[in-house]
């Protein structure tokens, strides 16, 4: 697990678990309305603190535990997942149709991790980077304006706190750029690891094994089975490429079949590549996970021995799922046997395609009008050049 060799920063591990306990004490802050947003795979392994079996420790026991702590909205991270793919494949087909003004590869930039790799050992890079934000900050820029918008609240009114699979995203929340829903504010406040959300529950005393299922509260808590794979290793460029095909033809792909070339989970290959040829286009793909082969990955394309059209990065071994916020288990790596549940939410989910998320079309009906469009550029992406390594706080 990548706690013990990510060089990163993703491992800076400050504890906000009184903190939280303490906003959620509703006599303490009467007035602010407390939203959580769940990462898709912390539901892959917050049973495994309970000693439960992820049968019974399904992302809508998650989601009753959670309203149990006390937050007024329960939210899924899998909504601004399928926002993200809005954004970002319509951008990878934006550069992809515009070749020459753009320097190749296309990079994801959802892992911070990852980010800070680039920008401290590449920093020449930096512009190949997808400026889509990621899916927690798109989530905290969404809540903190067509959100709070819906229920009349002021942004500084709520409180918004993600749990995520990762250290590092408490340290993405910091980066002034990007926060932008309201000048002074934070889109997203605090950022628990899986591991603290679980420490929550148990200094809150919830009765973890009589809980019923829940669903997750609208409307933002709704995601696709493209939204929940971005926790695996190449899940978030399958999520992508299902989409750009709908685009490019008019059709959904197989969600099963037409792009599991890019699941990484278990290649014994430094990255993972696949070519597809949609509508006579030809996009060369390739999926990387741990630093170690994403720097192989680098200089290979530094050295002209490969050439990909867009590339998914994430810092830790197996991706998400295998995260530095996860629970840990001595000497053992559960990555693999968390994305077979990944893949599994994927396979059962009855929407398959981050285009087909209703919840996203009537925010961009509402609210966006587009991707790509004016208030999509003001919220949902950044500019990577905008802040310097090193960058702490
Ligand atoms: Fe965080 Fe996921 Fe990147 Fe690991 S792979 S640093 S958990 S975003």
């Amino acid at each position: 697990q990548c706690i013990t060799h990510c060089p990163t920063n993703a491992l800076h591990s400050r504890d906000d678990v009184m903190e939280i306990a303490n906003l959620l004490d509703k006599e303490k802050n009467p007035d602010k309305v407390i939203v959580v947003q769940t990462a898709p795979s912390p539901r892959t392994a917050w049973g495994e603190d309970f000693g439960l079996d992820p049968e019974f420790a399904t992302e809508r026991r998650m989601a009753a535990a959670l309203r149990r702590a006390g937050f007024d909205y329960v939210f899924d991270t899998n909504f601004s997942a399928d926002l993200t793919i809005m954004e970002e494949g319509n951008e990878f087909l934006h550069r992809f149709t515009h070749k020459e003004d753009y320097a190749w590869p296309m990079f994801t930039s959802c892992c911070p991790g990852w980010v800070r790799f680039l920008k401290s050992q590449y920093p020449e890079m930096t512009d190949q980077l997808s400026t889509a934000k990621s899916p927690q900050g798109m989530f905290g820029a969404i809540t903190k304006s067509y959100f709070a918008e819906k229920i009349g609240k002021a942004p500084e009114d709520i409180i918004c706190i993600s749990v995520m699979p990762c250290s590092a995203k408490k340290e993405e929340l910091e980066i002034p750029n990007l926060n932008d829903a309201k000048e002074g504010i934070k889109d997203v406040d605090y950022s628990l690891t899986t591991r603290e959300m679980n420490r929550l529950f148990k200094y809150l005393n919830i009765d973890i094994e009589n809980l019923p299922e829940e669903g997750f509260d609208s409307p933002l808590g709704s995601g696709t089975g493209a939204a929940v794979i971005f926790g695996a290793t190449g899940g978030v460029m399958e999520a992508a490429l299902r989409t750009c095909y709908f685009v490019l033809t008019g059709d959904n792909p197989d969600a099963d079949e037409t792009f599991k070339a890019v699941r990484a989970t278990g290649s014994d290959k430094p990255w993972v590549e696949a070519e597809y040829n949609v509508n006579g286009a030809i996009v060369r793909a390739a999926v990387v996970n741990s630093l170690g082969n994403t720097r192989k990955l680098l200089e290979a394309l530094k050295a002209g021995e490969v050439e990909y059209d867009f590339v998914e990065v994430m810092a830790c071994p197996g991706g998400c799922v295998g995260g530095g916020g996860q629970p840990i288990h001595f000497n053992e790596e559960r990555a693999t046997d968390r994305a077979k549940v990944i893949y599994n939410y994927d396979s059962n989910n009855k929407m398959r395609f981050s285009h087909e998320n209703p919840d996203v079309q009537t925010l961009y009906d509402e609210f966006l009008k587009e991707p790509l469009g004016e208030k999509s550029h003001h919220l949902l992406h950044t500019d990577h050049q905008g802040w310097q390594m090193p960058f702490f706080k």
